[in-house]
């Protein structure tokens, strides 16, 4: 098997780059174990939104951010790209489109009711800004777990705001007929491509909607008649609507990767979901091939001009700790920066917490490429992009989504410069 460029890793950097490098016209094949973390996260680009403090302008942030934190990737991605990337996204998806600027953060209320700061959104959920400091009414679907919107309102009645907001938020609970049992988000996603369920969910809400009052329904307004769905309620409602990303399963996310997959195909992409990227052949400072091991098939190399590393971190076990403390990238066993001295601790009881280990990853020069232990390029085809990248805290900065996607962006950019 040969390709001109290998992608491996299915997630939004993964595709980010696939996409670009396939319509760029190189024989591209990606290769993935599974579909990564959109199926899980809000479809949201959060580029920065604390650093530690809210962010209210991550444009105005970056440099002092990155000033900061020199070992940070966004430091190698410049604000340019990091708005290109975003723009570049918001063309390809028609069916959902992305409104925003790099310029200031929305405030959008997740499931919880927590105020969370995000620079790109779906249209279908910019309506939830609070900074207009509005009314809101939070439908809660009888048989969807996982989504209380009395706690969600409640919460957001509380929260911090912007000097000066107010929010009003209550919950409207719908019987929604029709479900005996309990609903994923998927089934009412789909639920919800029905005409006539719209049409029953819309008669009951209605007359129990005050004046000024916005709707946020949880993101399960369809999968693939999102767009048709999410204004065919707005039109019923005669008010904005906007969706709440739920916890997972995210049908938001899931649309994202299925836009990005499918724009991947539609550009000639070879796609091989299921296949673990076991190993790789290297020779004289290059990668030649990597090897790809199914369940069913024999270890097979693909041969390639240029490599992308987009594994994820450690929860795709892209990096991980072997059982004598050692941390270790999968793939190409790369150097893993950001690793506590043995004998120093990794982790600290608390999730949120400043861990030791949270920014360990890969280092990189300017391109994107990988450095080896003494801080020299490890390979000079590969690239790396996405939480796979060391120096960051995504969870903690909320910038996971604006990195993945600038950098798999930007790889993509550098391996086309190089084959023009
Ligand atoms: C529940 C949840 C909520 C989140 N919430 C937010 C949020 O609100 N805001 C935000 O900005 N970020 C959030 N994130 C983080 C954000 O989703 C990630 O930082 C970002 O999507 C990482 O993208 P990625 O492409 O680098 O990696 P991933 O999406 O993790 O994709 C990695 C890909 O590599 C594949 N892979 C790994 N190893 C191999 C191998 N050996 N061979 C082949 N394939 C391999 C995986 O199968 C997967 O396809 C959240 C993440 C999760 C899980």
């Amino acid at each position: 098997m040969s390709a001109d460029a290998v992608v491996v890793g299915a997630g939004l950097a993964g595709l980010t780059a696939g996409v670009r490098l396939a319509e760029a016209g190189l024989r591209t094949t990606l290769v993935g174990k599974g579909p990564g973390a959109m199926h899980l996260a809000p479809a949201t680009i959060d580029v920065l939104g604390y650093a530690p403090d809210l962010v209210e302008r991550p444009a105005a942030a970056l440099p002092s951010f990155v000033a900061e934190r020199p070992d940070h990737p966004y430091a190698r991605l410049s604000a340019d790209t990091v708005a290109a990337s975003a723009e570049w996204l918001s063309a390809h998806m028609p069916p959902l489109a992305y409104v925003g600027t790099l310029e200031e953060n929305y405030l959008l209320p997740t499931a919880v009711g927590v105020p969370k700061p995000s620079a790109f959104v779906p249209e279908a959920m910019a309506a939830g800004d609070l900074r207009s400091g509005s009314r809101f009414a939070f439908a809660g679907l009888r048989a969807l777990k996982d989504f209380y919107p009395a706690l969600l309102a409640d919460n957001l009645s509380q929260a911090k705001l912007p000097t000066g907001v107010t929010v009003d938020a209550r919950a409207v609970h719908l019987s929604d007929p029709g479900t005996e049992a309990d609903v994923s988000p998927l089934g009412y996603a789909r639920m919800f491509e029905d005409r006539e369920f719209r049409s029953v969910v819309a008669a009951e809400l209605l007359p129990r909607l005050e004046p000024g009052e916005s709707v946020g329904f949880p993101s399960v307004l369809g999968l693939h008649e999102h767009r048709t769905t999410w204004l065919d309620l707005q039109d019923r409602l005669g008010r904005p609507v906007f969706e709440v990303p739920t916890l997972p399963p995210s049908v938001a996310g899931i649309r994202l990767f299925h836009a990005l997959r499918d724009a991947f195909l539609a550009a000639g992409g070879r796609l091989l979901i299921g296949s673990t990227a076991a190993g790789a052949e290297t020779k004289d400072g290059v990668v030649t091939h990597v090897v790809i091991q199914t369940a069913a098939a024999r270890p097979t190399p693909i041969e390639a001009r240029w490599f992308v590393l987009a594994t994820g971190g450690f929860a795709e076990g892209a990096i991980f700790l072997d059982s004598y403390g050692e941390v270790h990238e999968s793939v190409f066993g790369l150097a893993v920066s950001g690793v506590p001295a043995a004998g120093e601790p990794r982790f600290v009881p608390r999730y949120f917490d400043d861990q030791p280990m949270g920014r360990a990853g890969i280092a990189v020069d300017e391109r994107l490429r990988p450095l080896d232990a003494d801080g020299n390029v490890a390979f000079r085809n590969l690239f790396t992009a996405g939480a796979a990248l060391g120096g960051a805290e995504p969870w903690r900065e909320l910038s996971g989504n604006g990195l993945a996607l600038a950098s798999g962006f930007a790889v993509a950019s550098a391996i086309v410069e190089w084959a023009s």
